[in-house]
């Protein structure tokens, strides 16, 4: 069967077709393409159409689709059972090998995706300190939890008012612009003694790629500090992707707790949560707060991640961002050549190429991004094989398995787009 006919079959099975809102590509006023395979930066859809990826899973795959390495330590751990429910090994080993790399987290835990990290973080946080409220960043997105379902980025933004969470739950979730270290400080003098935490994206990837500005994350790590609330970093894109320790690392900026997920489970459903041993150990079974899962540490996602680590620890971070910021510079260069007005946001492997003329530095800038124009060039790239985000409040990723053969190909189809 063919994309099309795959896509009118899946709508009678899942809503929209989808088991993610934005994988229907309806921002880009477009239907999906269904993937056979995939390999290196390579897609390969049903219809035998070949594309350069730009998603990677939405981030996961930093070391392309099936490198060898991760996928043969994913093949041993099946052949040793797929889950036990019980320890095993590569639950030591994997969070051994992030604690090396991201100091701050002495204790994690696993979970299997990035909103269950975010959502025991903050339950986390509010044990700890015994505060019921928190700030978060319009725009920025910590997953599908209740409490962060208010002005949430990424396919939340696109829900009005998000049906089904009760006012009451979203009462105790305190608003600011990103990088408005004012509005947090605002919300402070006029609470400070309820407020359990603050949470960030340190370098936000759900409102397209925004980065912290100057004393930013800093001036939120000593209000936190100063009013005994915990700052969670939420490094579940940002891990491993703007350095080997990630954001907190790159910007020398150390926060309670952090949540992982996507790169440090290789491919697998994956999330991890830590920081600090005195904080961690209020979690159960050794304190009162609360969190469990069937799957946690679950040992073929454990092997995949220890793997990607591992591989990681190989690969030129900085080659990597050169390279990308030489693709966006093109990018935005053929962008304007044809009379769009562009602005680009980058770091390391990770980048957004805005419609509009910038800067972007929060959730109102990014909104005026044009929407129709990006879904024009969403089209046509795709029809030419280069496979982006079906969004433009989403961030692209480049991949260590990315050629310059692939960014040729990219900027070739880039060249042909007509608004
Ligand atoms: N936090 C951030 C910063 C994210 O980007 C995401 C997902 N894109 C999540 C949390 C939620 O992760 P998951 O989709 O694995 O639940």
């Amino acid at each position: 069967m063919d994309s099309k006919s795959l896509y009118a079959k899946a709508q009678t099975l899942m809503p929209g077709g989808v088991n993610s809102p934005l994988r229907a590509c309806k921002y880009v006023n477009s239907q999906p393409v269904f993937i056979e395979n995939a390999k290196g930066a390579h897609l390969f859809d049903v219809d035998g159409r070949e594309y350069v990826d730009y998603v990677f899973s939405w981030g996961p795959q930093i070391l392309g689709h099936q490198d060898p390495a991760v996928s043969a330590a994913a093949h041993a751990a099946i052949d040793l059972g797929s889950s036990y429910g019980a320890p095993c090994l590569g639950e030591i080993a994997l969070a051994e090998e992030i604690s090396k790399l991201i100091p701050s987290m002495e204790m994690m835990r696993m979970v299997s995706s990035g909103t269950e990290a975010t959502m025991s973080a903050l339950r986390l946080a509010r044990g700890y300190t015994g505060r019921n409220k928190f700030v978060k960043f319009i725009g920025n997105y910590h997953g599908h939890a209740d409490a962060f379902l208010a002005a949430a980025g990424s396919a939340a933004a696109t829900v009005p008012g998000t049906p089904g969470v009760p006012e009451e739950v979203t009462r105790h979730t305190l608003l600011a612009q990103y990088n408005d270290l004012d509005a947090v400080k605002a919300h402070f003098e006029a609470g400070g003694d309820d407020i359990a935490c603050v949470i960030v994206e340190p370098v936000a990837g759900n409102m397209g790629l925004v980065l912290p500005k100057d004393g930013f994350l800093q001036g939120l790590r000593d209000l936190c500090t100063r009013y005994g609330a915990l700052l969670i970093f939420d490094e579940v894109i940002t891990g491993f992707r703007l350095s080997p320790g990630g954001a907190q690392v790159r910007f020398g900026i150390t926060p309670d707790l952090t949540t992982l997920g996507k790169i440090i489970g290789g491919g697998f459903p994956v999330g991890c949560y830590g920081g600090k041993r005195e904080i961690m150990e209020h979690m159960a079974p050794v304190g009162g707060v609360f969190q469990a899962g069937t799957l946690s540490g679950n040992p073929v996602a454990m092997a995949a991640g220890l793997a990607t680590l591992k591989r990681l620890g190989e690969c030129d971070y900085e080659a990597l961002e050169a390279r990308t910021f030489k693709l966006t510079d093109e990018l935005a260069a053929i962008m304007r050549e044809k009379g769009r007005a562009v602005s680009v946001n980058r770091i390391a492997s990770a980048f957004t190429m805005y419609f509009n003329d910038g800067p972007v530095t929060n959730m109102i800038e990014s909104g005026n991004s044009d929407a129709d124009a990006y879904a024009a060039y969403w089209q046509q790239m795709l029809a030419q094989g280069v496979y982006l985000a079906p969004a433009g409040f989403e961030c692209a990723f480049t991949c260590f398995a990315h050629t310059d053969e692939d960014f040729e190909k990219t900027l070739e189809a880039a060249r042909k787009v007509r608004f």
